[in-house]
């Protein structure tokens, strides 16, 4: 007897991210413009990689800060910031 498995269960279904390929998402990930694979695969690799969990949550918090202002608003110079920071950390 096979039993139906949600689409959002099936591990196949879900993308495998690098964490390059991860950072450059996240901005799509908080303004939910991923499909569905994506952004499942998103939330997989945050919960199984602590480096981009990290990451994330500084991301998130510095747009907080910064006000509901929409991520893609964010100052160039902030995501670079951001974007460099993790780098460093990531490769050291
Ligand atoms: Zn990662």
């Amino acid at each position: 007897m096979k039993r139906f498995i949600p689409e959002t269960e099936a591990v196949n279904v879900v993308k495998r991210f690098t964490c390059d390929e991860l950072v450059e998402l996240l901005t799509a990930y908080l303004e939910d413009a991923l499909d569905r694979p994506s952004h499942d695969g998103v939330r997989a690799h945050l919960s199984c990689c602590e480096h981009c969990e990290r990451y994330f949550e500084q991301f998130r918090a510095t747009i907080r800060v910064l006000g509901d202002q929409p991520p893609e608003k964010l100052p160039t110079g902030v995501r670079d910031r951001l974007m460099s920071a993790f780098r460093e950390r990531h490769s050291g």
